[in-house]
């Protein structure tokens, strides 16, 4: 299981200490009440359908999955509504500009090795941009539901696109 570990208290420097805290091991300071919660990580992910029901995908330039297929995505900053993280990871990976039409589903990811993460997947459709790919992808393309690549990360067609309707 993932863990993070740290030295110091985040508020007073004090040295972190293991104990039990609501009934898990936890790392607790040494000189304050602040108790390390590992939360998972929070991210938005992007549903970008065209006129034809194609949908929108990005070439990884990163790990995870560097060189395979996924949804363009990312993590959300902390003033940031996650419909907003959606869109401007999908812009920053794509240059498409879209707007959120719905909630798909809220996924967790536990085997992402960076972190496990809450990735909310957002049905989005296109209102402008041009396709190019940006700074964390290395292609952007847009794909038939029934012509998905095979290299898909995340497990994105089993978690997501293969539920979609086919329309
Ligand atoms: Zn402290």
């Amino acid at each position: 299981m993932w863990q993070l570990r740290a030295k110091y208290c985040p508020l007073c420097g004090a040295g972190l200490v293991l104990a039990m805290v609501e009934d898990r091991e936890r790392q607790r300071c040494s000189g304050c009440a602040f108790v390390l919660y590992p939360n998972p990580a929070c991210a938005s992910a992007g549903v970008v359908l065209d006129d034809r029901r194609r949908v929108l995908l990005v070439r990884r330039r990163i790990q995870p999955y560097a060189g395979q297929w996924a949804l363009p995505a990312g993590y959300q900053e902390v003033d940031e509504d996650p419909r907003a993280t959606a869109l401007r990871e999908i812009y920053e990976e794509t240059g498409i500009r879209a707007e959120v039409e719905s909630l798909f589903d809220m996924i967790y990811v536990p085997d992402d090795p960076r972190r496990p993460a809450n990735v909310a997947v957002f049905l989005c459709r296109v209102v402008g941009g041009v396709l190019n790919s940006g700074s964390d992808a290395t292609d952007a393309a847009w794909f038939g539901l029934d012509a998905l690549p095979q290299d898909l990360g995340f497990r994105n067609a089993e978690l997501i696109l293969d539920r979609l309707p086919r329309g």
